[in-house]
């Protein structure tokens, strides 16, 4: 607690200090953009960040396309739009929701800002401070940054590699409820998940929603991965695609287009729908109507499906590199999963060995990561860490885990010498 006197003159460093709102409190850089300065250095393999290899697409067909809009639209794409997003691409965002096995009508898809301002903005209204969230453990990092700036309670669930165990999910809900403290929504990225790269088995899904709909928690499906499945030949059912009334669904382009254009959804039942309209007039009036014009067009002239399938074979390629490299170089007791889509590979260190701890050795070595700490509400994951494959090409992905592995070995050296 402050005194009142340094309260009134904040610090040196933050005159604001004592002025701040409590909710400000649970705002902290998250681990992932805290490495970015450093990761980007040129000589260090960055198996650290999410980024994907956008210089794939056709660029010279996206500045046409681009050019284009303002020649023939301009009046409306440089206009402001309605919170909800415009009509003809919510129309799309149907269409490619299909692809998942859901039947959505454009009425109920609010376009955001990306689908983190649609976590944000479901955040927002469902979540009061000491509401409980549950998630699976790990999580998406800044899905745990949302709901800490919400003053949630963050309650993660184990994984195995099918997925969060339902049982196990039940007996969560079911203790939180005998708390007095029931969980207000389960945050799920059930399909290539960030940061484990595991998916929610066939089996396991319509059991996750019998468990979440006995509960009466509501189900926040969050999906941007789910069309880079590598190894399939078609996308996995959503969780939405059965259970439509009990699970808002979040989308995203940022993974299957570019992140850069900030276009998102979430695809919610009428009445939170309309709630959630509202919060997005709140919180920025009207999206860029140039940026999701531009999105409508390449989904509407584009070969898009043709592109998401070269994304699919480069990321196919990557992941095999790293994986391949992972299991010629780590030393034993170092186990990963095999993501069948997505981005990552989550890595479990041997017993002793600290991933946080390590970092600045591996960055000395020419290679980062993410440390596992960052995905655990409540600062687990120390022998864990996150690797991606999606940006750097295969033979720097290859160096990088080769880096890593040394460095992993030095530690177990260290460890073995001077005990655990
Ligand atoms: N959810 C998950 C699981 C993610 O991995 C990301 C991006 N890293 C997002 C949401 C946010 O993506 P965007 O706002 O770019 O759509």
């Amino acid at each position: 607690m402050q005194s009142d006197e340094s309260a009134r003159q904040g610090s040196r460093i933050d005159p604001w200090l004592g002025h701040y709102a409590q909710r400000a409190a649970g705002m902290v850089a998250s681990e992932v953009r805290a490495l970015f300065a450093v990761a980007s250095r040129p000589e260090v393999v960055s198996l650290a960040g999410g980024m994907p290899n956008v210089s794939a697409l056709p660029m010279d067909s996206v500045a046409a396309l681009m050019a284009e809009l303002v020649t023939e639209r301009g009046a409306v794409a440089l206009q402001y739009g309605s919170a909800q997003g415009d009509p003809g691409l919510r129309e799309t965002i149907c269409q490619v929701m299909a692809a998942e096995g859901i039947d959505a009508r454009p009425d109920d898809v609010v376009v955001t800002v990306g689908s983190q301002q649609a976590l944000d903005l479901v955040t927002r209204v469902f979540v009061d401070p000491g509401d409980t969230v549950v998630t699976e453990a790990p999580t998406y990092v800044t899905a745990i940054g949302v709901f800490a700036a919400y003053q949630a309670d963050v309650v993660q669930v184990a994984m195995d590699e099918d997925g969060v165990d339902p049982q196990a999910l039940a007996e969560a809900f079911a203790r939180l409820a005998r708390a007095g403290r029931p969980a207000k929504l389960f945050y799920t990225v059930p399909t290539f998940q960030n940061p484990a790269g595991v998916t929610l088995s066939e089996r396991r899904r319509p059991q996750v929603l019998e468990v979440c709909r006995r509960a009466g928690v509501l189900v926040l499906e969050d999906n941007p991965y789910g069309l880079l499945h590598l190894d399939r030949g078609e996308p996995m059912r959503a969780l939405r695609a059965d259970a439509p009334g009990d699970v808002v669904y979040l989308g995203s382009f940022s993974k299957t287009l570019a992140p850069g254009l900030r276009v998102g959804w979430a695809l919610a039942p009428a009445a939170v729908r309309d709630k959630l309209v509202l919060a997005a007039e709140s919180a920025m009036l009207s999206h860029s109507v140039f940026n999701q014009l531009a999105v409508d067009r390449y989904l509407r002239t584009q070969p898009w499906r043709t592109q998401l399938k070269e994304y699919r074979e480069m990321y196919r390629e990557r992941r095999d590199t790293m994986l391949g490299a992972l299991e010629q170089h780590m030393p034993d007791g170092v186990s990963w999963t095999r993501p069948g889509g997505g981005f990552f590979v989550w890595v479990t260190l041997p017993e002793g060995l600290d991933s946080k701890a390590m970092l600045p050795r591996a960055i000395q070595s020419r290679v980062a990561y993410v440390p596992g700490t960052g995905f655990y509400a409540d600062g687990g994951g120390r022998r864990e860490m996150r690797l991606s494959y999606c940006f750097p090409p295969p033979e720097r992905i290859r160096d990088g885990v080769r880096r890593l592995a040394d460095v992993i070995t030095a530690e177990l050296r260290l460890r073995d010498t001077f005990g655990g």
